[in-house]
């Protein structure tokens, strides 16, 4: 089993990225984000507590993903790997991932970080507003809240992918398909 973290900030086309890497390699994409805004859209008790936290940007618990994270590892069969995207978001998460794989007998392979400048990052954001439906992606105070968080609490990970000697940085302006490329490249590297 093949553990790829799909890393960068928002809008910088992990989720995209993420779901065509999953197709090619037989991975499952495990979007945090993505299973986050279901519990909201089946108002589940979990879902009705993380609207308000999601709705301004800011991150919900460790525990909240974590818990999460370890069921769909526990209850997947078949695939060659996990592509997760938008999780670890804190170190604390990248450590309780680090745990669990090894429980597991896995590790993390690779952690790929696409690099957009703050700018391009804006513009996205915005054009995926009139799309996505997604109410922090509406509010530019949001955006920009979100840019900090992941600034603050994220980014750090990346470090701590960089002492492990699994972190790559790539290039996440041009097109999809370039930017497609080369993640590939990086992960043909460890299968
Ligand atoms: P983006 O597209 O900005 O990368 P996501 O779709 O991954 O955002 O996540 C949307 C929101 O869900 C986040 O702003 C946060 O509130 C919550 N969230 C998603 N993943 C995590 C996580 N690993 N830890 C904490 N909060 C998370």
């Amino acid at each position: 089993m093949i553990n790829v973290l799909m890393f960068g900030p928002p809008g910088s086309g992990k989720g995209t990225q993420s779901v065509t890497l999953a197709e090619k390699y037989n991975f499952l994409h495990l979007s945090t984000g993505d299973m986050l805004r279901a519990e909201l859209a089946a108002a589940t008790e979990l879902g009705k507590k993380m609207e308000a936290i999601m709705a301004a940007g800011e991150l919900v618990p460790d525990d909240v993903v974590i818990a999460m994270i370890a069921h769909k590892i526990d209850t997947t069969t078949g695939r060659a790997g996990f592509v997760f995207d938008g999780f670890p978001r804190t170190v604390e998460q990248a450590e309780a991932l680090e745990k669990m794989l090894e429980k597991r007998k896995m590790k993390i392979d690779l952690m790929l970080v696409l690099e957009v400048n703050d700018a391009e990052l804006m513009d996205r954001m915005q054009k995926r507003a009139m799309v996505s439906g997604r109410a922090d992606d509406a509010d530019e105070a949001v955006i920009n809240n979100r840019i900090a968080v992941y600034r603050a609490k994220t980014e750090p990970v990346i470090e701590y992918g960089r002492r492990a000697g699994v972190a790559r940085i790539v290039n996440g302006v041009g097109t999809i398909d370039q930017i497609f490329a080369r993640l590939c490249n990086h992960i043909e590297t460890v299968l």
